[in-house]
């Protein structure tokens, strides 16, 4: 049997805390790249030192080129700078999209199967500065953000409640950004409706929350951002890609028309498996929440017209 590979390029916080639970779950091998000399080689020999006492057989080659990157399935992107505290993920947009540019241009030439999983921010304009670099169709370039946000709100609703994290499913669409929208009316509780759970007060405390969820975690941190609850939002796009799951998330995907939205990155509910993005969802939308959304595309769109 041929192991599975998937480069993970920028090993900081979010690349080497997904590496580790790619590792964990010997779906693939995992090549780690990254600029800073050293650095992912020794965590890449770290991990391959856990796997003795975690019982796992993964590879993990840490360096600081791409040969080794060559015939990946995945290529997830987290290559760049991460937000201090007072930044919003748009002040990253110059300096991240040359990053994402190099990377994408040399990990897309060497691995023109893969499905590409963009995180770094602001991810959806990053997603869009990928596909155009590496000329892959819309279906093997997908954002990663919605997860993570729904993840946000599910944690919220399930603490505010005092039931599961298990039970909550949560709706986040647009941009992930300040601007994102989440969706009270699809997200539930054992298949109930937040809606009929908890006062309208409530819900758009925890709404404004998950808007807030990243920053919140950089405020903390003071010298970084969120990379646990990232790292496993990741790790559940790859999974479904690597086992061909079709698994509805919401990620970025890039518009052709879907939800009235043309040639833009927003987050949607897609179908991912093997193919990548195999399907877009489209779910009706009330006139304000269309707005939201709208108003969230749009954000994005100023972003990508900078590297048209
Ligand atoms: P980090 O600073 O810990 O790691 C970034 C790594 O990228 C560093 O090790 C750096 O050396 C490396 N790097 C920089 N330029 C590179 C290049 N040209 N080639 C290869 N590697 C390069 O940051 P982090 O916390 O891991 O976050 C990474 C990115 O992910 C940031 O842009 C952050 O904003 C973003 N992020 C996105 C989400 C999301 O939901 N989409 C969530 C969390 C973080």
């Amino acid at each position: 049997m041929v192991r599975k590979k998937v480069t993970v390029v920028g090993a900081g916080n979010v690349g080497a805390t997904l590496a580790q639970r790619i590792a964990e779950t010997q779906l693939a091998d995992v090549v780690l790249v990254d600029v800073v000399e050293g650095v992912p080689q020794g965590k890449g020999l770290d991990l391959m030192e856990a796997g003795p006492v975690l019982n796992y057989n993964t590879i993990i080659t840490g360096t600081n080129g791409y040969e080794a990157t060559d015939g990946s399935d995945i290529i997830v992107i987290t290559a760049g700078l991460a937000r201090k505290p007072g930044m919003s993920r748009d002040d990253l947009l110059a300096a991240n999209g040359n990053v994402v540019q190099q990377v994408a241009a040399e990990t897309g030439r060497r691995s023109p199967k893969a499905v590409m999983i963009v995180v770094t921010n602001p991810m959806d304009v990053m997603a869009y500065v990928a596909m155009k670099t590496t000329g892959f169709p819309r279906e093997r370039v997908v954002g990663m953000g919605g997860v993570l946000d729904s993840a946000r709100f599910r944690s919220f609703i399930a603490m505010e409640l005092g039931v599961s994290v298990e039970n909550t499913h949560a709706f986040v669409l647009g941009g992930h950004g300040d601007t994102m929208v989440p969706l009270p009316r699809y997200s539930t509780v054992a298949g109930i409706p937040i809606t009929e759970l908890m006062s309208k007060e409530t819900i758009d405390k925890l709404v404004e929350r998950t808007r807030n969820g990243g920053a919140e975690i950089v405020a903390l941190l003071k010298t970084g951002s969120a990379y646990y609850a990232p790292s496993a939002a990741a790790l559940d796009m790859v999974e479904a890609v690597l086992l061909d799951k079709k698994k509805i998330l919401p990620c970025s995907s890039y518009l052709l028309g879907e939800y009235g939205v043309k040639e833009t990155f927003a987050g949607v509910p897609v179908k991912l498996g093997a193919g990548g993005v195999e399907q877009i969802v489209e779910v009706k939308l009330t006139a304000s929440e269309n707005a939201a959304f709208m108003k969230s595309v749009e954000a994005v769109r100023t972003g990508c017209a900078k590297f048209m």
